[in-house]
């Protein structure tokens, strides 16, 4: 009997916003992703296994860092 599991990370945009990003320093459109991660069985996603992560993506030099608490209530 073989057990096809696994752990599968989703990403989903929540919003855009125009900041200042703190890489750059260049004011552009800045995009608030949301990331669940869930444990999987025979490719079927069940349940999360960590809490939802937040991160933001900056348009302009395209880094990516962890959303601050005040981005994701301004999104
Ligand atoms: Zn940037």
């Amino acid at each position: 009997m073989f057990l096809i599991f696994g752990f599968r990370s989703k990403d989903t945009i929540v919003g855009h916003q125009v900041a200042r990003c703190e890489v750059c320093g260049a004011t552009a459109a800045q995009t608030l992703v949301r990331r669940t991660t869930k444990f999987s069985l025979f490719f079927v996603p069940l349940f999360p296994v960590r809490a939802a992560r937040h991160f933001v993506t900056c348009t302009n030099c395209g880094r990516t860092r962890q959303a601050a608490r005040s981005e994701l209530v301004a999104a």
